[in-house]
């Protein structure tokens, strides 16, 4: 006979669920934020004039709610490795530490402030970048046909529309190019005017019926004035060649806001609309890494979104160290976004090999292991795919290496399409693409394998 709490051991699962509804933290628990109106807080015009740009800004919110070492800490990483400028909207400070009134050492840990307000203190005191990352990682720049349109794969481009967001992720992938210089990163600039850049963009694909898909992005659209992002959707959908739409928007949950603004619901209807039409698919694909970005603001800008028409909601995280490279906090995430917020998972990217990355990037073998270890829990229509972004190769699925030197952390690659650059590369679709592993997590005679390539370099 089976007592209860043998049942009960009988079936413990590595990963138990627990249904957790969202709530939006109470951003009155913060000084600087004591008097602000939930109408105040609603309104995508007080969000933006109220992001944090600076420390002194982000000392005025805190008080001393945070150690002088903390703010030391920041300044110190924005003068010696921050490859973003500083810009996080409240509605995402909320998000940190939400559900108590922040201390420093609960702030330190938060995962959302790791990746949007990295301190010197979380990156690598040994390796803080990878011998080969670089600052177009993807080389999404080289692959450019017009300003800001990036044909890497042969059906699919990526259009960059601007170089800026309205909050700045501290992994992001297109340091190269999105947001203000830092001191120790040249932004490169985009030069012609949105106008002539856009009807570029237009042309190319005008020639080239074959590209049958856009990711808009940028940036982030949510920066676009939303009547020249309506009249480049609606020349897209003229083209009548174009039959996938993804917009790409991180302030879907950093702004919802944005989304919630009765001109930008009424246009993203009208462009729905036609894109429904004429059997376009028109999706939001968002950028949320954990569960805690989550909150009723956010459900319910994606629920307008749908409601108007919008096809599907879907997120593409970022696999980050510190973040939610877990189990337990991939999985959180995963139900939340399904569950609560109306929004699919979709991937979780590895986070690419951009100078300073080493403390967010995960190795190839750890990124295997958390996918085998999420499967089964959600829909499998739900189950978000980890993919590697190989330079020069494009997204795999983490499985799909063809080989891999665990010793030195380097695993190969291999593809079935050539890039824009690659026209006349005869072993494009033959050789093998090298990507690399963080060298803290090699083992020892690994790690000293490194250490003499970079004493003898
Ligand atoms: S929202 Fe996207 S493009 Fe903008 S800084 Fe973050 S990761 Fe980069």
């Amino acid at each position: 006979m089976i007592n209860t709490a043998d049942t009960a051991a009988l079936f413990e699962q590595p990963y138990a669920y627990r249904r957790r509804e969202l709530i939006e933290p109470d951003w009155t628990r913060l000084p600087g934020w004591r008097d602000v109106r939930r109408e105040q807080w609603e309104s995508a015009q007080w969000q933006r004039a109220h992001c944090v740009k600076n420390v002194k800004q982000l000392r005025e919110l805190y008080g001393d709610l945070l150690d002088e070492r903390f703010y030391a800490d920041l300044v110190a990483d924005q003068q010696r490795s921050a490859t973003m400028s500083m810009l996080v909207p409240p509605q995402m400070l909320n998000t940190m530490v939400p559900h108590a009134v922040p201390d420093t050492e609960a702030f330190y840990a938060d995962p959302v402030r790791r990746y949007m307000i990295p301190v010197a203190s979380d990156r690598l005191p040994d390796w803080p970048s990878h011998p080969y990352a670089t600052r177009d990682s993807l080389h999404e720049h080289d692959m450019w046909v017009a300003e800001g349109l990036t044909h890497r794969y042969p059906t699919k481009v990526l259009a960059e529309l601007l170089s800026t967001c309205p909050q700045y992720c501290g992994h992001c992938t297109r340091m190269d190019l999105v947001g203000n210089s830092t001191p120790t990163v040249d932004k490169l600039k985009l030069t012609l005017k949105p106008a002539d850049r856009y009807g570029a963009m237009i042309a190319y694909l005008r020639e080239h019926p074959g590209v049958r898909d856009v990711v808009v992005s940028g940036g982030d659209v949510a920066n676009v004035p939303w009547r020249h992002l309506e009249a480049f959707l609606m020349s897209l959908l003229d083209l009548g060649t174009i039959r996938d739409i993804r917009l790409a928007t991180k302030a879907l949950i950093g702004l919802p806001q944005h989304w919630l603004q009765p001109e930008v619901v009424e246009g993203l209807e009208r462009v729905a609309r036609t894109a429904a039409r004429r059997g376009v698919n028109l999706a939001i694909h968002t950028h949320v890494n954990h569960a805690n970005s989550l909150t009723p603001l956010v459900a319910k800008a994606t629920q307008t979104a749908l409601e108007v028409g919008v096809r599907d909601v879907r997120n593409q995280g970022v696999l980050m160290r510190g973040v939610n490279a877990t189990t337990a906090d991939l999985l959180e995430l995963c139900f939340a976004l399904q569950g609560e917020a109306g929004i699919l998972p979709y991937y979780f990217y590895m986070c690419d090999m951009i100078p300073g990355a080493e403390h967010w990037r995960v190795a190839v073998w750890q990124a295997q292991q958390l996918q085998h270890d999420i499967m089964g829990y959600l829909p499998g229509y739900a189950t978000p795919r980890i993919v590697c972004d190989v330079p020069f190769v494009g997204k795999r699925w983490v499985h799909m290496l063809t080989d891999y030197d665990r010793e030195h952390g380097i695993s190969y690659w291999t593809k079935n399409y050539r890039t824009s650059i690659e026209k006349d590369d005869t072993e494009a679709l033959s050789k093998q693409y090298a990507y690399y592993d963080p060298i803290d997590t090699l083992p020892e005679s690994g790690q000293d394998w490194w250490r003499k390539q970079q004493a003898e370099a």
